[in-house]
């Protein structure tokens, strides 16, 4: 079947990708709605493969997104820096490859995987007190910032929130839950939130931290360092003058 043909091509050229942290974008505007770029930018694309008529792609933490090509979809694969013509509804930039899809498609998170999820930190406005609460019922023993990107705790901080967010809110990414307060804790969720809002309706802006290693913290000057973190060694970044406290154990 053409069908199935052109998926398994697609999901073939989609390798190049695997294993790599992506940047996605969803820049056509009713792939935008569903908001699945601010859950899945920066995360390690651990698998896309082709199952019926559908196109899997796994990203770490879980999500597990589903794209169905119908009869005008089609993915394509360019060279990182190569133009891209049209508005494409998915983007996955890796390293040195970018793909896209075009075209009538269906986009989904995998549901099952939606009910096992934390509260939304989109949620407009976010439930602070049930994500403190799921955090306070967690270990707290456990690094702050390995906690917020557990979906099953806070559902939706990519890598690069989470560094955004705790700069902001000066906490060390490496305390342990106990030792930040609730009203630390609060601040950091609510700035997740309004950073994560404020791309999804298109406010501009930078990273302070993230993938800024070496560089000046933009408030102190303190060289921004970077270590990796938690089961999934995801790079954190912190200024260790603004966010004092735990440092990781670099042994
Ligand atoms: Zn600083």
């Amino acid at each position: 079947m053409p069908e199935g043909d052109a998926l398994h091509r697609a999901a073939r050229r989609l390798q190049v990708l695997v294993g790599q942290q992506v940047e996605v974008e969803t820049p056509h505007p009713r792939a935008a709605v569903k908001q699945l770029a601010p859950r899945l930018d920066g995360r390690r694309l651990e698998s896309v493969e082709a199952i019926g008529k559908n196109l899997l792609l796994r990203f770490e933490g879980g999500y597990v997104l589903r794209s169905h090509l119908r009869m005008k979809g089609r993915w394509r694969v360019f060279r990182s820096g190569s133009q891209i013509f049209g508005v494409p509804w998915l983007v996955l930039r890796g390293k040195e490859h970018v793909g896209a899809m075009f075209n009538g498609a269906v986009l989904e998170l995998d549901r099952g995987i939606a009910r096992r999820l934390g509260p939304d930190i989109l949620a407009d406005p976010p439930n602070v007190d049930a994500m403190q609460a799921r955090l306070r019922g967690e270990q707290q023993d456990r690094a702050v910032g390995d906690a917020l990107l557990d979906q099953g705790l806070v559902a939706g901080i990519g890598n690069l929130w989470k560094a955004e967010a705790l700069w902001r809110a000066r906490v060390s990414p490496w305390r342990p839950l106990r030792d930040v307060s609730d009203e630390e804790l609060g601040e950091a969720l609510r700035e997740a939130n309004r950073l994560m809002r404020g791309r999804l309706d298109g406010v501009p802006g930078h990273a302070q931290v993230y993938r800024r290693k070496g560089r000046p913290c933009p408030r102190c000057n303190t060289p921004i360092r970077s270590w990796p973190q938690g089961d999934g060694a995801r790079m954190a970044y912190w200024c260790p003058e603004c966010q004092r406290g735990e440092e990781p154990k670099t042994a």
